[in-house]
């Protein structure tokens, strides 16, 4: 018996979805599109390590729950009262499912506190309207 054919491609996981926004920042800098993407930092918490890496990772400062994407931008706008932000964090997940963990959370309030804005998205597509949005490009 021949097997049934899958209808759909798999879901992306996060990793991937995080690498296209990354490459899609890339092409709008190196397209003149957006130079300030330049300053757009993917962490590498979403990339799996053997353990030995993984303790080196967490004494050069890696910590869980920190965000996938920051974008170094300050913003500065005026909707009703002044807003303004330091910088922009997001947090990638997968377009359905994804779950945002405790110590994420707890991060997320910290760095809204300090006066970033922070962003979960459900994958490459909402990441990047986010980031068209606080840089006020075309959405
Ligand atoms: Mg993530």
């Amino acid at each position: 018996m021949k097997p049934i054919p899958k209808s759909k491609a798999p879901m992306p996981s996060e990793y991937q979805e995080q690498c296209q926004v990354v490459s899609w920042a890339r092409l709008m800098v190196s397209t003149g599109q957006e130079p300030r993407l330049v300053l757009l930092h993917g962490d590498s918490s979403g990339v799996r390590l053997s353990i030995g890496a993984a303790v080196k990772m967490k004494k050069a400062g890696r910590i869980r729950g920190w965000p996938d994407i920051f974008l170094a931008v300050p913003m500065v706008e005026f909707v009703d009262d002044l807003i303004e932000y330091h910088g922009l964090f997001l947090e990638i997940k997968k377009r359905t499912g994804g779950v945002v963990s405790p110590d994420q959370r707890m991060i997320h309030k910290m760095l809204f506190e300090q006066g970033y804005q922070v962003e979960v998205c459900a994958g490459s597509d909402q990441a990047i309207r986010v980031i068209r949005e606080y840089l006020g490009m075309e959405v």
